[in-house]
C-alpha cells in the first residue's frame, strides 16, 4: 500500500485524475482520513463522516466476482469485442468496481470466480484519451 503524504500535493478528487493514476498502473481511491471509508468513484468530501480530510490511497487489484453478463449488443466503441463478459468485482477491502473480463472462457466464469485488475496500455478508439483497467484471472 502506498499512499501520498503531503496533503498539498494531494491530487484532485476527480475521475479524471483516477485515469491519471491508472496511465501509472495504479488502482487509486479516496480515503477519509478521519474514518477510513474509501471511494471509487473519488469524492472530495467523505459522505460516511462529512470530513474534508481525505487521501488516494493504492488499492490491492485481487478480487472476486460478485455479478456479470456476457454482452452480445454494445455500445459502437465496443463492437468489435463483442461479445465480452462485463461484470462486478469485490475488491479485498470491500470497493466494488465494474469493468470487462478479459482472458477467460465465458462459459467459465462464475459467482466468486477469482480475478485481478490489469491495465490497458492502449487508450481505445472512441474513447476519452483515457486509459482503462480490466480484469482477468488471477
Ligand atoms: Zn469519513
Amino acid at each position: 500500500m502506498e499512499k501520498l503524504n503531503s496533503k498539498a500535493e494531494e491530487p484532485p478528487f476527480t475521475i479524471e485524475q483516477f485515469f491519471k493514476f491508472l496511465k501509472e498502473k495504479k488502482l487509486m481511491a479516496a480515503k477519509c482520513i478521519k474514518c477510513g471509508k474509501l471511494y471509487l468513484p473519488p469524492k472530495p468530501i467523505c459522505t460516511n463522516c462529512y470530513s474534508k480530510e481525505l487521501n488516494w490511497t493504492q488499492l490491492g487489484t485481487k478480487g472476486r466476482l460478485i455479478t456479470y453478463t456476457v454482452i452480445h449488443i454494445a455500445p459502437e466503441q465496443f463492437q468489435k469485442n463483442i461479445p465480452y463478459a462485463y461484470g462486478i468485482i469485490e475488491l479485498e477491502n470491500g470497493l466494488r468496481i465494474p469493468g470487462i473480463i478479459k482472458g477467460i472462457e465465458h462459459e467459465k466464469l462464475k459467482v466468486g470466480t477469482e480475478l485481478e485488475v490489469d491495465f490497458e496500455t492502449e487508450p481505445s478508439p472512441n474513447w476519452p484519451q483515457w486509459p482503462r483497467y480490466y480484469f482477468k484471472p488471477a
